[in-house]
């Protein structure tokens, strides 16, 4: 079946799914669309997509269900009430959820005899349908195979395997990498910003050698697989000197240095635990050894 032909029902019209529905409409995929308040469906509609009152009256017809809503708790909101009629139908879930809210899902999605594909979106909505734009994909292989073409029209499509929380934790361990690398800028922007440069200026100095830094990803991937943290140069002591001298210069500019110091704090306990002499990447066994938090997180909307 060429992709053409391949109806797609897309529930959720923010920004992300907006996205997602404009790049099946303009690929010609015959294209149902719904959300839970008036007025996002304009420009589809006008575009060629149809208009589905409810989502009972979305998944009426034949295709694809992708759900791009806002979190795990409103797919079970919508769908819970349709999963009668959801019965031996395909579903792509692309709204963001927890790789264990991904699982839950597929349990539910198999409770109820509905094929599952579970997707982490690694892209913002001007991307999608764009080069750089890419999709993780885990579940049901048949689903991911059978409807590849439709999938690839919206950024590259990777299937992580049968396990539906794959797709999500690989989708979340990137976003944890890029969270603490923006919040690093922000702190280095507040601590330039005190010397009298601009966050603006800040960057432009940033974007060079941060890009440069990154570079050395690949060696310490290697170095992390091989569990063999000698170090020649640039131990844990020495970015224990390092990051203890940034914390001092952090205060003396006024600056807050909660982010830095939980770093400081965990190189410091790989050197007193006596690996001051092996390689920085050892910092990872400091994490693959981390405390049980006791605590939900609070949840926000
Ligand atoms: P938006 O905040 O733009 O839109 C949220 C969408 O969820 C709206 O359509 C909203 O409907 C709907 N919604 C919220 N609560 C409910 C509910 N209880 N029942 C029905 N619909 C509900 O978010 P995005 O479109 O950007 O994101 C959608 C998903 O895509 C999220 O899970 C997000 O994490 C993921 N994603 C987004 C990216 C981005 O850069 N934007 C990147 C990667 C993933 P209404 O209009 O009625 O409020």
């Amino acid at each position: 079946m060429s992709h053409t032909q391949t109806p797609v029902i897309v529930l959720g019209l923010g920004a992300m799914g907006r996205a997602l529905a404009a790049a099946f409409v303009k690929a010609g995929v015959p294209t149902t669309v719904w959300n839970r308040s008036a007025g996002k469906d304009i420009d589809l509609v006008a575009a060629g997509a149809v208009r589905a009152a409810s989502v009972a009256e979305a998944i009426g017809g034949d295709g694809l269900v992708i759900s791009v809503l806002l979190d795990h708790a409103s797919v079970h909101e919508q769908l819970d009430p349709v999963a009668g009629r959801l019965a031996g139908r395909r579903w792509l879930n692309l709204t963001s959820t927890a790789p264990e809210e991904s699982r839950e899902l597929a349990v539910w999605a198999r409770e109820h005899d509905i094929e599952f594909l579970d997707g982490g979106i690694m892209a913002v909505p001007p991307m999608i349908g764009e080069d750089g734009s890419a999709i993780f994909y885990s579940g049901s292989r048949s689903l991911f195979d059978t409807h590849r073409g439709v999938l690839e029209l919206l950024g590259s499509a990777e299937y992580f395997g049968a396990d539906a929380g794959a797709a999500a934790l690989n989708d979340f361990a990137l976003l944890s990498s890029m969270y603490q690398m923006f919040v690093g800028f922000f702190h280095g922007a507040a601590m330039a910003g005190t010397g009298g440069m601009s966050a603006t200026a800040f960057a432009q100095r940033a974007v060079p050698f941060l890009s440069a830094m990154v570079q050395g990803l690949p060696a310490y991937g290697q170095v992390i697989d091989s569990g063999e943290y000698a170090a020649q140069i640039q131990h844990l002591a020495f970015q224990q000197a390092a990051l203890d001298a940034i914390v001092r210069a952090s205060r003396d500019a006024g600056i807050a240095t909660d982010t830095l110091e939980p770093i400081a704090a965990l190189v410091g306990r790989q050197v007193e635990a006596g690996h001051g002499g092996l390689a920085f990447a050892r910092f990872i066994e400091e994490l693959r050894r981390a405390p049980v938090v006791a605590t939900e997180p609070e949840v926000r909307h």
